[in-house]
């Protein structure tokens, strides 16, 4: 069978629906929601996630590219690219890397992902005078980083 049509007319029979495919699932299937906003993918993996014998409530990923639910007897992985601006995710790594205290955080080809930067930032641009000379522009935004560059 190539294809098949199943009508659901609730929400619940969707979630049904979804769990009687969770409970055929073995591992190692992948499975692709498509449709419009509201059309009833996320109704649909809540009863997959069911079928699968997971307990957790299902919520979709924010700020992070999926879910991982380790619960059940398989692992599910749950990934929804709805509400995911790929820059929202590389602010928020970012910002976490930069909370670090332990830590220091750099970042090439910030221009690329703009505003995913903390304000506070110190920024070195360094460019090539010419074939061996680099200009390195340290431009401190936050007080922190003046005293910084003032010592270098
Ligand atoms: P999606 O993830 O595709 O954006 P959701 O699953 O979050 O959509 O939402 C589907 C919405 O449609 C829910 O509010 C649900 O109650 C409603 N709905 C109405 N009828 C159905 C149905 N037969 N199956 C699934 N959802 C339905
Ligand atoms: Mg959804």
């Amino acid at each position: 069978m190539k294809s098949k049509t199943i009508t659901t007319k609730t929400p619940e029979a969707t979630e049904k629906l979804g769990e009687k495919l969770g409970r055929l699932l073995k591992g190692g299937e992948l499975v692709e929601l498509s449709g419009d906003l509201g059309a009833g993918k996320t109704v649909f993996i809540k009863g997959l996630a069911k079928g699968l014998g997971i307990k957790q409530a299902i919520s979709s990923p924010t700020f992070t590219i999926n879910r991982i639910y380790e619960a059940g007897p398989l692992r599910f992985y749950h990934f929804d690219f709805y509400r995911i601006d790929l820059k929202d995710i590389v602010a928020f790594e970012i910002a976490e890397a930069a909370a670090d205290r332990d830590g220091v955080t750099a970042v090439e080809w910030a221009e690329n992902v703009a505003g995913a930067l903390p304000d506070e930032h110190l920024t070195v641009s360094v460019k090539a005078a010419d074939q061996t000379h680099r200009e390195i522009v340290f431009t401190a935004n936050g007080s922190k980083y003046q005293t910084l560059i003032s010592k270098l």
